[in-house]
């Protein structure tokens, strides 16, 4: 498969386990999140209790699974995860539920995609710590409670918006997860640098974050890349000049957008006119996914003020025009 930098795969999982920060105060930014979080866990733990269900919302790649692996580190608990695609039926969630003990974390990762049918089963589950499960056949079927020890359920999901109200209820505490800034980025690329052991000058590590889209995973994704040039063209260090070009070779632009966002500005722009364009007609056109392009992509372009989504579709924005060097004007015709 084609590498994307951008994209929203976890591409090396092992040493993306290794990168995790582990405690809250390693957590860089997400700081009035985080600063709630705190007197949570510390009010639960006060009292014996778990804390309540935690909702992270927002793009891949800002830390959500990181989260929820800090959560269980804090209430010091096991944290299990699963995804919500891969939970086919009742029987499959109840089985999860079945293996974790009191003060766990149970992770679901993509929750947004639960099955309606395995949905009902979590409700008793977050709210009475309870399953209710069917035995027997035919005639003799009868459903049985079953308690479960507390737990904390962390739900992650892109797209908060496809959640049922009663699932997104049953969470006590909602986030977004926002983008992060050029001085977070940085901290979390000199961390990884220090993990990996890779020497790098401090205005690397400004561009590498300029480069990143707000994003850890992808600010991560590229120090691992430049790394790579840095050893062997330049002994391994990682030098402004250094980062510069290869960064330019992987195609990431100065604001960090990568092929496929280009691609998506130059179709709205000069297939469409600068639109409106329907995300599937624009989609077709460029031969991407509408799924990747509304979930991964577009997120950071509408917060870069590239473009707007509108009633009747998506709009590329002057700044869009002026970044890809195309005259405003021209299209007003
Ligand atoms: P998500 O679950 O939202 O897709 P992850 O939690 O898997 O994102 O984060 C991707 C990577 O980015 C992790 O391996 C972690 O190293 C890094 N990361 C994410 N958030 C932070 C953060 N706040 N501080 C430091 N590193 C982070």
């Amino acid at each position: 498969m084609e590498e994307r930098l951008v994209s929203a795969n976890v591409e090396n999982e092992d040493e993306e386990e290794t990168l995790r920060p582990q405690w809250l105060d390693e957590y860089v930014g997400q700081d009035s999140l985080k600063n709630n979080l705190r007197v949570f866990i510390q009010a639960a733990l006060g009292r014996n209790e778990t804390l309540d269900h935690v909702l992270l919302y927002g793009p891949p790649g800002l830390g959500k699974t990181t989260l929820a692996y800090i959560l269980g580190n804090e209430m010091k608990g096991k944290v299990r995860t699963c995804s919500g695609p891969s939970i086919e039926k009742p029987g499959d969630l109840a089985a999860i539920l079945s293996m974790i003990e009191a003060g766990d974390v149970l992770f679901v990762d993509e929750i947004h995609r639960l099955p309606k049918v395995v949905e009902e089963v979590l409700y008793p589950a977050m709210e009475d710590f309870c399953i209710d499960v069917v035995v027997g056949k035919d005639a003799t079927t009868r459903s049985i409670r079953l308690d479960l020890p507390p737990f904390t359920l962390v739900g992650a999901t892109t797209r908060a918006g496809d959640l049922t109200a009663p699932l997104r209820d049953r969470f006590g505490i909602v986030s977004k997860l926002d983008y992060y800034t050029i001085e977070q980025l940085g901290d979390i690329v000199r961390r990884t640098a220090r993990v990996l052991n890779v020497e790098i000058v401090d205005e690397a590590v400004v561009e590498i974050a300029k480069r990143s889209r707000g994003t850890p995973r992808i600010a991560n994704r590229l120090l691992r890349r430049v790394r790579d040039f840095a050893q062997v063209l330049n002994n391994g260090i990682i030098s402004i000049e250094i980062a510069k070009s290869s960064l330019d070779q992987l195609k990431v632009d100065a604001l960090g957008l990568d092929e496929v966002d280009i691609h998506y500005l130059r179709g709205v722009i000069e297939r469409f006119r600068g639109g409106p364009v329907g995300l599937e007609a624009l989609a077709s056109s460029i031969g991407e996914e509408p799924l990747t392009l509304e979930d991964v992509y577009e997120p950071y372009l509408i917060q870069i003020g590239f473009i707007n989504r509108t009633a009747r579709g998506r709009v590329a924005t002057p700044k869009a025009y002026e970044h890809l060097q195309i005259t405003y004007n021209d299209q007003l015709f």
